[in-house]
């Protein structure tokens, strides 16, 4: 087949399986309000669970940044790209999170593969909860590692996996909180599994970075746990963008050798580094605190008011709560409705989840106002 035949044909398989996707250009898309054309809905799709890319002081620390440094770096950090800013701001985060250190990349997607793909040799095995997000399962399945997956936090399943024997190391991956489902992973039974495996562990903290555990400082905290890699991801709570990988020195300095997302890419803006200083100022204040109460307050009120939908909710007690449909259509429907009625939700279809869940992946955030929460049950429960 010819490319132009073989993209053709692909395109329109996923136009009949009702799985295509499509961006939607908005004029505002983070925080309590989206806005598309002349239109406003109220945002249940953003991953902005503090309401921080939207902070005032994170806001004007980027502007102070720009002032001071223009706006890009210049390089990789490995040449000119590397400035004292990032330096603060991986102490801080290594001192925040009691690891010997922290790495700066510039997404969580380039962070798991760089992990992934620097320590993962052709004896090894990667055993991976099968629901682990895209880029820790596309870098698992590139590697020369054998890969395993392990049923969704089951950590029994975990460790007969781990028990076939194997001529190298094995690294178990997980996330604190799983980015479709929003439920936790049973972090302390993973970790004594792995460690009993003499494995390593590495925890993709994404959903529970600023939002959960004391201070916000996430799932691994919350669960009393120290994974050999913690990947903290600032697209989500942290409202900006990049991510840091935080490991002990050893690890640090074999990654500055062998990370090669980190050493062939341009470094993060200082000015941004900068930003994420103050949006972690803000998630160690008092600020910080009352945006997760307010979040989890939403949370409650959510799932108190959503009992007898026809969708059940979950298990989840995070900020993601998902409304699993299952058929594409019919989701994709649902959504449509909901917009009709100004709240904006997305449709969450195959293959970024399993065959069958399709779902509207709701998601609460502490920039809503009650009457956010209120209306979006009137519309579940077809009451406008
Ligand atoms: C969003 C996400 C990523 C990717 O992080 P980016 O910084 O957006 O590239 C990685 N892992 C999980 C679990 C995520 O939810």
């Amino acid at each position: 087949m010819s490319w132009q035949s073989r993209i053709e044909h692909a395109v329109a398989e996923r136009r009949e399986a009702q799985a295509f996707r499509q961006r939607q250009p908005l004029a505002q898309g983070a925080g309590r309000w989206l806005v598309r054309g002349d239109r406003r809905y109220r945002n249940f799709s953003s991953n902005d669970y503090l309401g921080l890319s939207q902070h005032p002081q994170v806001v004007r620390a980027w502007q102070q940044g720009a002032d001071l440094y223009g706006v890009g770096s210049g390089g990789s950090g490995h040449v000119t790209g590397y400035h004292q800013a990032h330096q603060h701001l991986e102490e801080q985060l290594s001192d925040w999170l009691g690891y010997d250190r922290a790495l700066l990349f510039i997404s969580g997607f380039a962070a798991n593969q760089a992990v992934i793909a620097a320590l993962a040799g052709r004896e090894d095995r990667i055993v991976a909860d099968r629901l682990s997000h895209a880029s820790l399962l596309e870098a698992a399945v590139q590697s020369p590692a054998q890969l395993r997956r392990f049923q969704h936090n089951d950590s029994q399943h975990l460790a007969r996996l781990l028990a076939a024997p194997v001529a190298g190391q094995q690294l178990v991956v997980t996330e604190g909180v799983f980015s479709m489902d929003g439920d936790r992973a049973p972090l302390a039974d993973i970790a004594r599994v792995t460690r009993e495996a003499n494995g390593w562990l590495m925890v993709d903290d994404a959903h529970g970075i600023g939002v959960d555990g004391e201070n916000g400082r996430g799932s691994c905290q919350q669960q009393g746990v120290h994974p050999e890699l913690l990947i903290v991801t600032f697209g989500k709570a942290f409202g900006l963008s990049g991510a840091a990988v935080l490991c002990s020195h050893d690890v640090a300095d074999y990654f500055l050798q062998f990370a090669r997302h980190l050493i062939y890419s341009t470094a993060m803006p200082p000015a941004q580094a900068l930003a994420l200083q103050a949006a972690l100022a803000v998630i160690q204040s008092d600020d910080g605190q009352q945006r997760r109460e307010t979040l989890a307050q939403h949370v409650a009120d959510f799932r108190h008011g959503a009992g007898g939908l026809a969708y059940p909710l979950t298990d989840s007690q995070s900020a993601i709560q998902p409304l699993i449909v299952g058929d594409n259509q019919h989701t994709l429907q649902l959504a449509e409705q909901l917009r009709e009625q100004g709240c904006w939700v997305t449709a969450i279809r195959p293959p970024t989840v399993p065959a069958g869940t399709a779902r509207l992946r709701l998601t609460l955030t502490a920039a809503h106002k009650p009457e956010d929460i209120a209306h979006l049950l009137e519309v579940l429960h077809g009451e406008r």
